[in-house]
């Protein structure tokens, strides 16, 4: 099996088994890849093999050429470029959040990240962060882990309404890159008042939406669509008893009784559907 398809097996399989909790799959390629593949976390650790820098702000990372390229077709380019002569090349990444390059880093050897221990970070923000990078560097696999970690990480009571505006305000700073997690965060705002859309918009929710007008507009978009949906499952029936005609939401179940507002009276479902046109 070649090389680049036996990451793509263990990208699926750990994809897979991250977002479904599925075992791995059995096939016999894969079965001979795993030891190769849990071998690289202890090659990350083995300085003496490798034979490329990467540079962040906080230090240096000594990794492995073959597994940068075989990861990121970007990273791939530098590792092929002006170094290849070179013993010791060397890619600077200073202009990368330090904690985001190292993270990236751990993942092309273990096919995971967690976040960082010795900073304090707001998980969504962080993870958005990797999605970035995972996009910038054409890392795939990690851009579609980091998606499948921020969904679960978003805040969803009322104190973590800042959290949930930097999250929204760093997504739509990239919005072209982060179009699917922008589209995802609109629907969640709509789905949970307390850190998204109510009638009193949070002062941080107000202030991210003020300095991103696509986010405002996307926000009203999606309020009008669901509004719609809303409106086409309005029924009108007239009230069996009196004159007054009701809506409901939803066609009516027979069996139920449902309250006219007029006569203040209950008539069964299928009451009100005889009486109505
Ligand atoms: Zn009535």
């Amino acid at each position: 099996m070649a090389v680049n398809a036996l990451f793509k097996a263990a990208r699926h399989a750990i994809l897979h088994t991250m977002d479904t909790e599925a075992q791995l799959p059995t096939t016999t390629c894969l079965e001979g890849a795993i030891p190769v593949l849990s071998g690289l976390p202890a090659l990350l650790a083995n300085f003496t093999l490798s034979d490329f820098t990467i540079k962040t702000t906080t230090g240096s990372l000594a990794v492995h050429r073959v597994l940068l390229s075989l990861h990121s077709s970007v990273l791939a380019k530098a590792c092929d470029g002006d170094f290849r002569e070179t013993p010791q090349a060397s890619i600077d990444l200073v202009h990368e959040p330090a904690a985001c390059v190292k993270a990236m880093v751990h993942y092309m050897y273990h096919f995971d990240y967690d976040l960082p221990e010795d900073e304090e970070v707001n998980a969504s923000v962080f993870h958005v962060g990797m999605a970035l990078i995972g996009d910038k560097y054409d890392v795939a696999a990690l851009k579609d882990a980091a998606s499948i970690k921020f969904k679960a990480s978003l805040p969803t009571t009322a104190d973590g309404a800042d959290a949930f505006a930097e999250t929204l305000d760093l997504a739509y700073d990239n919005a072209v890159a982060l179009r699917d997690l922008c589209k995802y965060l609109v629907t969640f705002a709509l789905d949970n008042s307390e850190v998204g859309v109510s009638a009193q918009f949070h002062p941080a929710l107000k202030k991210v939406m003020q300095k991103h007008p696509d986010l405002a507009m996307n926000v009203t978009e999606a309020m009008y669509t669901r509004m719609k949906e809303n409106e086409a499952q309005y029924r009108k029936y007239d009230c069996p008893h009196c004159d007054r005609a009701e809506v409901f939401i939803g066609d009516l179940q027979a069996h139920t009784y449902y309250k006219c507002r007029g006569c203040e009276c209950r008539y069964s479902g299928q009451m009100w559907r005889s009486t109505s046109k």
